[in-house]
């Protein structure tokens, strides 16, 4: 590989042949013209091996092409040729370019090496990173499924003990309660009528009465949460029911100029349902339409039944204070009230006398425990507008308890099957 007029005409010539065609390259074709003239000078390669070398590791941590590379020692090695051609003599000049085409091959192997060497490691390297990176979000996902599988039993443990203690709590107080509510009869028939003491025990009976329907709900609640409810089927005419409760709530809906009318009811088929829990839902319906209507506001109980359906609908609609989009399906979970609970009093029918929030939860149990269903609709809350709202319940025909609903039959052609079957 050694020449030595190789050498000596590029170090004349290193200068006039020219820089890379870009600055990047320049300090990379200053190094290759040296190798070059190494290797012709002295037969040793280790300066241009180290040049092609840094160059191919360059070359792939900046994810450039081999052919790129190559293309480079071509250009140069073009361009030595041109130039000797036209300055020296052909025979000289043969002999020179054959030393040169041979420093180009070496130069073109140990560049390939390089490059596919660090391409390998480059490789290497990306996977290891991969997996590291897999193996760290992998953990990260089982740290986060632990976290939240703990959360939920958290949760679950949290759930029961406000069940239980729901429960306790309502048992342990209904007691004393049944107690002072005897002596509050005995109280009131000793009283002379229109007495302070008649008053002071009318009092008393109220709260204890308010105090009873409280602990009623809340064992209700816990019934549904305990999967411990219990449905006494019979036909149910829905009419004469809504009629009922319109009666029932007559003093509340005089005390708040409240109007009230019923609408296709009389048309509904008769259905199958426990006609104890109906009387509730469309009583804790109608008392909260009075309840988040102001006065002299109207509320219209309509119901509706497709032809050839399996289900009727009835529709609670009030001119009150409506509520809010983000409301509407919350109110239904235990303990929430919507709107801010200091715009609210306490009672049964006043204006905005919220309650412990329990009222809704058991509507919506004791319908679903029916197989059906109730929503919320109301274009919004708005105190001064009132846009009112609609408390829509969808009843299937015939009841269709799910599972975990105890069913007992009475008065019926289903009762009558079962009393025939063997
Ligand atoms: P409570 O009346 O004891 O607070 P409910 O479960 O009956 O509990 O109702 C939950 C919340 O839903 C109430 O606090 C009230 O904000 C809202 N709400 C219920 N019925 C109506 C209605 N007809 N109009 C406007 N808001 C209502």
């Amino acid at each position: 590989m050694q020449s030595k007029r190789l050498a000596q005409w590029l170090q004349d010539h290193t200068e006039t042949l020219g820089a890379a065609p870009n600055k990047q390259d320049s300090a990379f074709h200053t190094a290759l013209y040296e190798g070059i003239i190494d290797v012709a000078l002295s037969g040793d390669t280790r300066m241009l091996d180290s040049v092609v070398e840094s160059a191919a590791a360059h070359a792939v941590a900046v994810e450039r092409e081999l052919t790129d590379l190559l293309d480079m020692h071509q250009a140069v090695r073009q361009r030595i040729w041109d130039r000797i051609g036209e300055e020296i003599d052909p025979e000289p000049a043969f002999i020179m370019l054959a030393a040169l085409d041979s420093i180009f091959n070496h130069a073109t192997q140990v560049t390939v090496a390089a490059y596919t060497t660090n391409s390998r490691l480059a490789l290497a390297a990306k996977s290891a990173e991969l997996s590291r990176l897999y193996a760290e979000a992998e953990q990260k996902v089982m740290r986060y499924a632990t976290e939240v599988s703990r959360a939920n039993r958290e949760l679950a443990r949290l759930e029961k003990a406000k069940t239980d203690f729901i429960s306790i709590a309502a048992h342990e107080l209904k007691t004393p309660l049944t107690l002072i509510q005897g002596y509050v009869n005995i109280l009131h028939d000793l009283e002379e009528d229109g007495s302070q003491g008649k008053n002071l025990t009318e009092g008393i009976d109220r709260g204890v009465q308010r105090m009873n329907s409280i602990l009623d709900d809340m064992l209700d609640l816990s019934a549904m949460d305990l999967g411990k409810l219990r449905l006494v089927l019979q036909p149910v005419n829905l009419a004469k029911m809504i009629r009922l409760i319109i009666v029932q709530s007559e003093a509340s809906l005089q005390e708040r100029q409240q109007t009230i009318a019923a609408d296709g009811l009389e048309e509904l088929p008769e259905i199958q349902a426990d006609i104890t829990r109906l009387h509730q839902v469309f009583r804790q319906l109608v008392s909260n339409a009075i309840k988040y209507t102001p006065n002299g506001g109207h509320i219209t109980v309509s119901g509706s039944a497709p032809p050839n359906a399996d289900h009727i609908t009835v529709l609670v609609s009030d001119t009150g204070v409506g509520i809010a989009p983000e409301d509407q399906e919350k109110i239904f979970e235990k303990f929430y009230r919507a709107s801010d609970s200091s715009l609210h009093s306490t009672g049964k029918t006043k204006f905005m006398g919220a309650g412990p929030g329990l009222g809704l939860a058991i509507v919506k149990g004791l319908v679903t425990a029916h197989g059906g269903r109730v929503l919320a609709e109301s274009p919004g809350f708005d105190m001064q507008n009132c846009p009112g709202s609609t408390f829509a319940v969808q009843l299937p025909l015939t009841a269709a308890p799910p599972p975990g609903v105890a069913v007992q039959w009475i008065g019926s052609k289903k009762l009558m099957e079962s009393q025939n079957s063997p």
